[in-house]
């Protein structure tokens, strides 16, 4: 679960991520959208602990990651991360790079990483490196070491937005049924509202570092809180 409360960042004296207050919980996806440059990945990255805020505080599955005294760094938060610049360990293979986070007997996580590797349909490239991988196939490749150790928290980062059609609504959907079957809080940022509205329990919507709205996707669809909020789901049937 995460609860984030009155968090607060701002860069050169503009308040970018301004009193945003979020409560996930387990098995529940949450789709923070909002447009280009509204504060989106800030917060998520308040959240992951790669960028610390000014005020607020952050509990992760009960445990206070960050608050006036405490900050915990993303490693020691028990959280997945799936960042778009959140690269492959270079010098690791696929297989090495999904093992990464997983502890236990080497023959488990060996059987741990095939399972993963075939949702995201990259067996066959086990012991490639990542230089001998397309774009699409590094950002399955890191989907599969982000979901390797089962995180209870997962921060998704538009994780989809890379890949081409024809892989994307594949992945997507096993991949969110497969976090939801596991109890994991999930926040995804994107950018597209179709995405949103058939992915989501829950949807924020983000503007200029506020949340503006939050609520069931069908209630922020039909019952937008303003103009600006209804044109975004405007062109989705
Ligand atoms: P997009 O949909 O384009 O990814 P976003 O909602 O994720 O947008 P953020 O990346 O959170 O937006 O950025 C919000 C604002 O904060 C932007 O105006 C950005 O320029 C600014 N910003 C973010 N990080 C920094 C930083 N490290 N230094 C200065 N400004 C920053
Ligand atoms: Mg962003």
């Amino acid at each position: 679960r995460i609860e984030a409360t009155d968090l607060k960042r701002s860069f050169g004296g503009r308040a970018v991520v301004d009193d945003v207050s979020i409560s996930i919980g387990a098995g529940e996806i949450l789709c923070l959208l909002g447009p280009s440059g509204c504060g989106k990945s800030t917060t998520l990255r308040l959240i992951a602990g790669v960028e610390r805020p000014e005020a607020g505080r952050i509990a992760l599955d009960g445990v206070t990651v960050c608050d006036k005294s405490t900050f915990l760094p993303p490693e020691q938060r028990s959280i997945g991360l799936m960042f778009q610049d959140f690269a492959l360990f270079p010098h690791l293979s696929v297989c090495e790079n999904v093992a990464f986070g997983l502890t236990g007997k080497r023959a488990e996580k060996l059987n741990r990483v095939k399972e993963l590797l075939a949702r995201v349909d990259l067996e066959r490239h086990i012991n490639s490196y990542p230089h001998e991988l397309s774009g699409g196939e590094q950002q399955r490749a890191a989907l599969a070491r982000a979901l390797a150790p089962r995180p209870r928290v997962m921060l998704m980062d538009e994780p989809f937005s890379g890949l081409d059609n024809r892989l994307r609504d594949g992945i997507r959907d096993e991949t969110l049924g497969l976090l939801k079957d596991e109890g994991t809080a999930v926040m995804m940022v994107t950018h597209e509202p179709e995405e949103a509205m058939r992915m989501a329990d829950r949807i924020a919507l983000m503007r200029d570092g506020r949340i503006v709205q939050q609520g069931a996707p069908y209630n922020l669809y039909n019952s937008p809180i303003d103009k600006a909020a209804a044109a975004f789901f405007s062109d989705i049937n």
